[in-house]
């Protein structure tokens, strides 16, 4: 990233974008167009919106944690209006009770479903799969949008296959980049929507980026050194082993942690094992313990960042990150930090889940 700026009307960028436009495509699984705007994921989260639906529209939504409720709101923001499915913060999505929602929608009122793949807030991962069958089974004709921002290169993901409308994300997270790419992977359903979709927008336009990015430029100014940057996340993925390689490393480190976690007597918020995060580990920490004060113990002594409880949470969990350019050392350091801050911070913990996860972690090289 680290290299001067080039002008963004010449060659040296058309090649350079036209080759992170096609690449992009593996990472989301999909051989339909991904559209990157120059945004965080919030503003990928209103692209999908703004680009497929019309004002007044009803969404489905399903309350599992901080981000999806704060997609949510977003959507009312913007004047659609939001059927929520309450959640209780430690399981996925159910598909059954979408399935009951768009069923019982005779009228084919709703319009989308919006759905977060990886709930950042809770280290819970929804089955994007089985949502897909269990619409297909209604017959209902609403889109499926996809956030996959925390997702995206860390655990399997396939746009194209499970039949999803627009994948948002963003580069901060499973692409190892600074915060300020946002995606958006779009099948052909969605396309056809933006035709008539009525909201109005300027800088979100899908058809005004994809008609630049036929020739390999931007309707605007783009984040071209971010996009060196994804040119080269993209190299290095593929030389891991995009794609199951990279989604194996997460899986592992994701297990690790979790190790160390139940080693520690400590609970992992996420109920339902097959709905585990590969990207991050929410931990409840035992009634009674300052959670704000333990985070801040750890960032004071040892300089590591752990994850705030958010929304519904805070004050309750605290999140182990392990997602992106990371591996087991790096992974030991962090479970370590965490280990001598229960012990500083005087949290009622058994010691040794390090063990058990640098355990793992070594029986697992073995194979
Ligand atoms: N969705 C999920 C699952 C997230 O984790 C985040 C941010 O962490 C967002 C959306 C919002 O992205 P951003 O903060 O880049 O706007």
């Amino acid at each position: 990233m680290d290299r001067p700026t080039i002008d963004h009307r010449g060659p040296e960028f058309a090649a350079l974008a036209k080759e992170c436009l096609e690449d992009i495509k593996a990472v989301f699984q999909t051989e339909h167009p991904v559209l990157i705007f120059p945004s965080s994921g919030t503003g990928a989260w209103e692209a999908a919106l703004v680009n497929t639906l019309n004002p007044g529209d009803r969404v489905l939504a399903f309350e599992t944690g901080q981000f999806a409720i704060l997609w949510a709101k977003l959507a009312e923001n913007l004047g659609l209006k939001v059927d929520m499915v309450p959640g209780d913060w430690r399981h996925g999505i159910d598909p059954a009770a979408a399935a009951a929602k768009l069923s019982a929608d005779s009228g084919h009122e709703i319009k989308a479903v919006l759905a977060v793949h990886n709930e950042t807030s809770t280290g819970i991962t929804s089955d994007i799969e089985d949502l897909r069958a269990a619409m297909d089974n209604t017959d209902h004709p609403a889109l499926l949008l996809v956030d996959a921002v925390s997702s995206l290169a860390t655990a399997a993901y396939r746009h194209q296959k499970w039949g999803v409308d627009v994948t948002v994300s963003g580069s901060q997270k499973g692409l190892m980049l600074p915060p300020g790419l946002g995606f958006n992977a779009v099948g052909p359903k969605a396309l056809e929507a933006a035709k008539t979709s009525t909201f109005p927008k300027g800088y979100w336009r899908w058809d005004d980026m994809l008609a630049f990015n036929e020739k390999g430029f931007f309707p605007y100014t783009p984040a071209t050194n971010l996009l060196y940057a994804l040119k080269e996340s993209l190299a290095m993925l593929r030389e891991e082993g995009l794609y199951w390689n990279v989604v194996d490393r997460h899986a592992r480190l994701a297990e690790a942690t979790r190790r160390a976690v139940l080693g520690w007597g400590l609970e992992i918020w996420a109920a339902n094992p097959g709905e585990y995060s590969n990207s991050t580990t929410a931990v409840l920490l035992p009634e009674g313990v300052n959670e704000a004060a333990f985070r801040t113990l750890v960032l004071d002594k040892f300089n590591l960042s752990l994850g705030a409880g958010l929304g519904k949470v805070a004050g309750k969990v605290f999140r182990i990150g392990h997602l992106g350019d990371f591996n087991d050392l790096m992974l030991a350091g962090t479970l370590a930090g965490v280990e001598m801050g229960l012990e500083l911070a005087g949290v009622p913990h058994r010691k040794g889940g390090i063990c058990a996860a640098l355990d793992y972690l070594t029986e697992t090289r073995k194979q």
